[in-house]
């Protein structure tokens, strides 16, 4: 059910199952890192090993943005759907409020994730957040954060320190912490927060988020450059006949 997409190995399960199979996580209670991987992070990963490493060490990676399901039609390995990042948060946390599980939010400004964790226990009374924290901890603060996660042990730690630092921070971190599941979700708390907000849903449908993320954060420009060059690199790829 995974298909190797320049070099990375993404899933091709639908939300749905997607949901079930991370659900199986914690009832087994492994330790798994999950990655929604957007063009952005997989162009970038082509010139870095460390990071196409962990991408691959990672246990679920799932196809986040339209760029990546554009490129596995160009290339004949067609995923269903997307799965990106604040989806899949809000289809756990309702997983979650159903099922008992236990959650903790990790990143963004101080006051982020508690605004997140106040808006989504409106919505969902019984949903057990068990612990937020902000993202800009000192080493000292970030020892003793992962002193409590460990006593806590939630079920589910999002890790919102944007992509690919918590990519890094999940790898190195996961087995000290012993959680079942540990996702990374970029800038999801910011909009769970009321902080930030997604695209109207004509423009997600129409696949323009990048648009939309550059008109509200022009500052972005120099990452989504890398937009054009993921796609240049697909294009070339199915051209050339150079490796998937
Ligand atoms: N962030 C953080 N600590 C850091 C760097 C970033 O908590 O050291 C947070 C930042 O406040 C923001 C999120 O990480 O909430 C990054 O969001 P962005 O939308 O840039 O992430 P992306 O979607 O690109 O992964």
């Amino acid at each position: 059910m995974d298909i190797t997409l320049l070099g990375a190995k993404i899933s091709s399960k639908k939300m749905q199952e997607t949901v079930s199979e991370i659900s199986s996580y914690i009832t087994k209670r492994t330790i798994n890192h999950i990655i929604t991987l957007n063009a952005e992070i997989l162009y970038r990963a082509q010139f870095d090993r460390e990071l196409m490493d962990t991408i691959n060490q990672a246990q679920l990676v799932t196809p986040d943005g339209a760029g990546i399901v554009w490129a596995s039609r160009i290339l004949g390995i067609p995923v269903p759907e997307r799965v990106t990042g604040i989806d899949l948060t809000l289809e756990l946390v309702k997983e979650a409020h159903k099922k008992g599980w236990r959650i903790a939010l990790y990143g963004g400004r101080p006051g982020v994730a508690r605004e997140a964790a106040n808006n989504l226990q409106k919505k969902y009374p019984k949903l057990k957040i068990v612990g937020t924290y902000h993202g800009y901890l000192s080493s000292k603060e970030e020892d003793e954060f992962r002193r409590e996660i460990r006593e806590i042990n939630p079920d589910i730690l999002f890790v919102a320190l944007g992509a690919p630092k918590q990519e890094f921070w999940i790898r190195d971190n996961k087995e000290i912490l012993g959680v079942p599941v540990l996702m990374g979700v970029g800038g999801t708390l910011d909009v769970l927060a009321g902080r930030a907000k997604r695209a109207p849903r004509w423009m997600q449908q129409a696949h323009l988020e990048w648009l939309y993320r550059l008109i509200r954060e022009p500052w972005r420009y120099k990452r989504m450059l890398a937009l054009p060059k993921f796609a240049w690199l697909v294009l070339k790829t199915k051209l050339g006949g150079r490796d998937k």
